[in-house]
């Protein structure tokens, strides 16, 4: 973990998790100075709220600006988040798309026709300063994703990234802002309980979070505090289920990718996939023969195509997830360890003949690692894909995409795909079930949530 000062001024150690050595430093920004910032944020507020038109030519300066200062922005990165150089660019790009498209997005004032001899009409307003906390697998558009939204409704933005990846996203910010009125995007660094103080300060007016179960449940309480409005994106534990029909080697790379991209360290990433009990064998070879050939390196060499885990804890957490798997009676198919060298590195691994309780298939593992269940009836498949507490996305993998879609049907989850995972678009809502999420982001209705209706009646004519 960063060394926490405390101190006014203090700095934290930012580490590379190629090398397991510190490489830079954040500021360690306290809790009470949150006052301050809210307080400015609010102020700000005034004016943002004003002019649509300002605020959209305003965010679109600001995607261009991000895409100019790309070349700056990506590799560091790579050095704090550790994923490939060509990845950090993919998502500085989405960053400054989701900024687009969020700034073409206007509210509708809508007409309440019910009949009665009265005008009443829907005009949307903002909500006031917004708190966004992310956490460190996508720092970047993971951002975006919270302040691209609110800020094209009219709220002004106080963020906090993860401790892990301060760095990117404080570049990012200070190129945002440029290009908007002072204190409308205050990007906040530190170490806990900085985030508990954001998510519950009574100058917060929406609490919108992405990051692990436990620490929304945290964040939900706290914004309780002041009865802000809540958003949460958490965790998921996506299954994947291949039909019988399903051609192995044609799907076996997308699907390995659909696990194992960003080190597998991906909310929706696929982490179970449920196989046919006749096919399991070639499925469990198919995937494992990827992993062994999979380039495993630093982020900024160029042909490597996973980088490490990026932090201590979450390797323990998947040495921990493996181990158990392996005493339990799993198999590893390719890896099972960590890999001989410094950093955080762990071996693309696959494992076969899991007990479907053992933790690696009954929580999340967020990492490298992919357990392989064979089923016998398409029913257990089912069954066992929606028995989890999360429900964030699923996909179906076969040849009949009628049949394909019709097993999508009855996953619960907020997104299901057949033949791909994972692959979200801009416009589409976003929103994970049961312990999953709380809200909807994305497309226009992650605009309306940072927005409230406020209406107004008027009669017709005067009596
Ligand atoms: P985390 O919950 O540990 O931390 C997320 C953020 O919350 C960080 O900025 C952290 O500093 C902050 N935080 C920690 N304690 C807090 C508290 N008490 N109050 C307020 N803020 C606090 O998550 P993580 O380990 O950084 O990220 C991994 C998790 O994020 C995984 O569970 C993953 O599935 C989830 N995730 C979800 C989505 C999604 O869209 N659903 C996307 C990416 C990641």
């Amino acid at each position: 973990m960063p060394a926490a000062t405390g101190a006014p001024g203090g700095r934290f150690a930012v580490l590379d998790p190629a090398t397991g050595e510190a490489f830079e430093e954040a500021p360690d920004q306290r809790p009470d100075e949150l006052d301050a910032i809210v307080g400015r944020a609010h102020d700000a507020w005034r004016g943002w709220r004003a002019d649509p038109a300002a605020r959209a030519g305003a965010l679109l300066a600001a995607a261009d600006a991000v895409e100019e200062a790309a070349p700056d922005i990506a590799p560091l990165l790579t050095r704090e988040q550790g994923k490939p150089l060509a990845e950090s660019y993919a998502e500085i790009a989405r960053t400054a798309a989701r900024m687009r498209y969020f700034a073409g997005l206007a509210p509708e004032t809508e007409r309440i026709a019910d009949g009665r001899p009265v005008r009443s009409e829907i005009r949307w307003r903002p909500l006031g300063p917004v708190a966004a906390i992310v956490p460190w697998n996508f720092p970047l558009q993971l951002a975006s994703a919270k302040f691209a939204p609110a800020l094209a409704a009219g709220n002004t933005v106080v963020l906090k990234p993860s401790p892990f990846t301060p760095l990117a996203t404080r570049l990012l910010g200070s190129v945002v802002s440029a290009a908007l009125p002072e204190d409308v995007l205050t990007i906040v660094t530190g170490q806990e309980p900085l985030g508990a103080r954001l998510a519950s300060h009574p100058g917060i007016r929406h609490v919108t979070f992405t990051g692990s179960v436990p620490t929304g449940r945290a964040v939900a309480a706290g914004a309780a505090a002041s009865l802000a409005r809540v958003t949460l994106e958490l965790g998921g534990n996506d299954a994947a289920i291949l039909l019988e029909d399903v051609e192995v080697e044609r799907i076996a790379d997308r699907l390995f990718w659909s696990a194992f991209r960003n080190c597998g360290q991906v909310c929706m990433a696929v982490k179970r996939v449920y196989a046919p009990a006749r096919l399991c064998s070639d499925v469990v070879e198919a995937l494992a023969q990827r992993a062994r050939t999979a380039v495993v390196g630093s982020g900024l060499a160029p042909d490597t195509q996973l980088g490490p885990v990026n932090n201590a804890p979450q390797l323990a957490r998947v040495e921990r997830c493996t181990a158990r798997a392996l005493a339990d009676g799993g198999r590893a198919a390719a890896g099972g360890h960590r890999l001989e060298r410094p950093g955080y590195f762990y071996a693309p691994t696959i494992l076969a003949d899991v007990p479907p309780d053992s933790p690696v298939v009954t929580e999340e593992q967020f990492g490298p690692v992919l357990p392989v269940l064979p089923y016998d009836s398409l029913d257990e498949a089912v069954e066992a894909a929606n028995d989890t507490g999360f429900g964030l996305g699923g996909s179906v993998w076969g040849t009949d995409l009628d049949r394909a879609e019709a097993v999508a049907d009855r996953l619960e989850c907020g997104t299901a795909w057949i033949n791909h995972h994972a692959e979200l678009s801009l416009a589409q809502p976003f929103a994970g079930i049961k312990e999953s999420g709380v809200g909807v982001a994305g497309g226009p209705w992650g605009l309306y949530g940072n927005l409230r209706p406020f209406v107004v009646h008027r009669p017709e004519e005067e009596a």
